[in-house]
């Protein structure tokens, strides 16, 4: 996750001035000190560390901290206000047009993963939003990226537009456009060229694209992990093009997060969505409050929440419930229930997202082992149908079986099955728990 040394020294620095019952000028002075260092660090861009840090200073010693009950506290207030309006305060919402289709240009630098993006856009606008996006491959320079986005569309069971790479990009948006109406399409997400580096070739075709495809968004792609150069580039479209957002991609990598925090400023331009991975669901709406949350160790359950809303099932949630009321729950629920967790992400990353999480100790480098989980479901998988059902008719020669079949040690089937023996047992207990509370009227 990007921003960690951001994150570490900001908060050592707030540590120090949270329980302080009474802060000084100079306390504040020896602070922003610490905060300026650590985001010039962090490769956010001059100019805006400097007036960060003027607009926190001047707020810090102002007559409602400095006179609360709880000055440190305030100081950490003003920062993390400070910091959401750095990254553009509200989160900025995704435009939508009065007539359908509405008309999503992507533009961006070659390798900033312009193509990836507009497929993760795509299916986040059918899965969250309920839309029925148009894809339309308009890169035809690079035969490859045609050939990709068509991939992304099978990948995702969604129609993508091409003519091949004999028709002009701006021919092809005009025909793409047309066929969204007829086939009532509501959103329509053009992957347009990339290059190198920004030449007058490539500003002046998407121009022409622009004029014609007159979009309601025009998203520029940039990759976090260039750092200023990504605020640059994001400048130069921006002057040339006026883009409506930016979307940061590579964010999950280990990025010190400066263009994340100076991209703002400089263009004035939001940043739209953040890419978190590789995979076809790693595209988050970028929240300013909620980001500023994470920097300063404050947590982000909101994201947390909404991530198990998407990923796990509810008609399933329901039924687990009910199995866990009735402790009926066996193996292959287990099983089930591991396969949710993990469709939610990295478990590293969500356990980050829990406020304090890293305050505890280990937790600052923690590296949950997804390889175990692993073995756990090669064990769960190696059972007979029975075996699922009644763990306590598994033997040593069963044991043993299913420590072949699933390639690990039969001492970590027998601690497998010790500890669904407790969940299970925990289980009866809250059923039962709950059965007395009912007659006693108690718990509903
Ligand atoms: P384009 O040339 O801008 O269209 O770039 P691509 O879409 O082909 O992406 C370039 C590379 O970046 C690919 O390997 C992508 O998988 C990768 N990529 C894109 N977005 C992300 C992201 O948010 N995180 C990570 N880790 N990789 C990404």
């Amino acid at each position: 996750m990007a921003f960690e040394g951001l994150a570490d020294r900001l908060q050592a620095t707030m540590q120090k001035i949270r329980g302080k019952g009474k802060v000084s000028e100079a306390d504040v002075k020896a602070m922003m000190r610490e905060v300026r260092l650590a985001l010039l660090e962090a490769d956010v861009n001059f100019k805006v560390v400097k007036q960060f840090v003027n607009k926190v200073s001047e707020r810090a010693v102002g007559q409602d901290v400095m006179k609360s009950l709880t000055p440190g506290q305030q100081v950490i207030k003003v920062v993390k206000e400070e910091l959401t309006e750095l990254m553009g305060g509200e989160q900025s919402q995704i435009a939508t047009a009065k007539r359908p289709p509405t008309v999503i240009m992507m533009a961006g630098l070659q390798g900033a993963g312009k193509t990836t993006t507009t497929g993760k856009l795509a299916n986040l606008l059918r899965k969250k939003y309920n839309k029925k996006p148009l894809l339309v491959a308009a890169d035809i320079y690079r035969p490859a990226a045609i050939k990709q986005l068509e991939t992304l569309g099978k990948q995702l069971d969604l129609p993508v537009f091409s003519m091949g790479d004999k028709v002009s990009p701006v021919e092809i948006a005009r025909q793409a456009i047309d066929k969204a109406k007829e086939e009532h399409h509501d959103y329509v997400l053009i992957d347009t060229a990339g290059r190198l580096h920004i030449d007058n070739e490539l500003m002046g075709e998407l121009k022409e694209i622009k004029e014609i495809a007159t979009p309601d968004e025009i998203f520029l792609v940039v990759d976090a992990m260039t750092g200023q150069d990504a605020v640059n580039v994001a400048q130069n479209f921006n002057d040339q093009l006026e883009i409506s957002g930016v979307i940061l991609t590579k964010l999950d990598g280990d990025t010190r997060g400066g263009a994340a925090l100076s991209i703002r400023s400089v263009t004035e331009k939001p940043i739209k969505f953040v890419g978190m991975g590789e995979k076809m669901d790693a595209l988050e709406a970028f929240h300013p409050e909620r980001m500023a949350s994470r920097i300063l160790g404050m947590g982000d359950m909101l994201t947390l929440i909404e991530k198990a809303q998407t990923s796990v099932d509810e008609e399933k949630a329901k039924e687990l419930e009910q199995k866990f009321r009735t402790a009926s729950f066996t193996l292959d629920d287990f099983l089930d229930q591991l396969g949710q967790v993990k469709n939610m992400g990295p478990l590293d990353e969500l356990l980050k997202m829990m406020p304090g999480a890293n305050k505890i100790k280990g937790m600052d480098n923690l590296q949950v082992d997804e390889k175990q989980i692993g073995h756990v479901e090669a064990i769960i998988r190696s059972m007979t149908m029975k075996e699922k059902e009644q763990p306590e008719i598994i033997n040593a020669g069963r044991r043993r079986r299913i420590a072949k079949g699933s390639g690990t040690s039969v001492q970590e089937v027998n601690r497998l099955l010790k500890q669904f023996e407790e969940m299970k047992k925990m289980m009866k207990q809250m059923t039962g728990m709950q059965q007395k509370g009912k007659k006693k009227g108690g718990f509903k």
